[in-house]
């Protein structure tokens, strides 16, 4: 079966399985989720969330960012690790917004790259999940594992697999993809246990053990 069959194949069995897949981290706003991401580089959607219940109550505004010592926001978010890196992404990006657009989060890839701290994966997650914006596809750990042990790249770096999966992916599902690929990897292809023989996507993935009688790597 040809590749792109196989991933629309593979799309269409996950999206009846997860239904209601979508973005985890917790937000009410385009500026909340950027900020989400941003703590969630290294750490847990769970992580993230426990720590924005409270930060998005005290800080609601990117000038709120910006009012207090970074000693202070660095407290803040200190269980979601890297906290002092993370401190001057996020008061960097309330600064480049506030100054260079009107405190509103921009809408395009080439704008999100100049606030400090964003990357590809960031920018991605902003545009698809706040905006709809489709402009690439997200790459994370989970994302990465799958398309490995389900062949769609070989390649190792986010960004190159990224691209690989833009020209597999049908656009309308650059979206829900990453999402699907994550429900997927917690729930049954798991990095160090994947659950091949209950796994619904077993016949379309050349590396379940029950054909290759090994433990897929990751
Ligand atoms: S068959 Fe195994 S390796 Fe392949 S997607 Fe399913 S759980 Fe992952």
């Amino acid at each position: 079966m040809e590749l792109k069959d196989r991933i629309r194949k593979i799309i269409r069995a996950l999206k009846r399985a997860y239904p209601n897949a979508k973005c985890s981290l917790n937000h009410s706003s385009p500026f909340e989720l950027l900020i989400a991401t941003i703590l969630s580089a290294q750490c847990t959607d769970e992580r993230v969330n426990i720590v924005t219940a409270d930060l998005f109550r005290k800080y609601r505004q990117p000038e709120d960012y910006l009012k207090v010592p970074p000693r202070e926001l660095e407290k803040d978010i200190r269980t979601t690790g890297f906290f002092r890196n993370k401190t001057k992404s996020i008061q960097g990006t309330a600064r480049a917004l506030t100054e260079d657009f009107g405190g509103k989060i921009p809408q395009t890839m080439d704008d999100l790259l100049e606030l400090p701290g964003a990357a590809r994966k960031t920018a991605n997650v902003v545009l698809g999940n706040a905006f709809d914006i489709k402009a690439g596809v997200v790459v994370d750990t989970h994302v990465s594992r799958l398309s490995h042990r389900l062949g769609f790249s070989t390649e190792k770096t986010a960004e190159k697999i990224e691209q690989d999966l833009i020209g597999l992916v049908p656009r309308k599902d650059w979206v829900i993809f990453p999402h699907l690929m994550i429900y997927h990897g917690r729930k049954v292809c798991k990095a160090r246990n994947p659950l091949c023989s209950e796994c619904l996507i077993e016949k379309f993935c050349p590396s379940s053990f029950l054909k290759t009688g090994e433990v897929p790597g990751s």
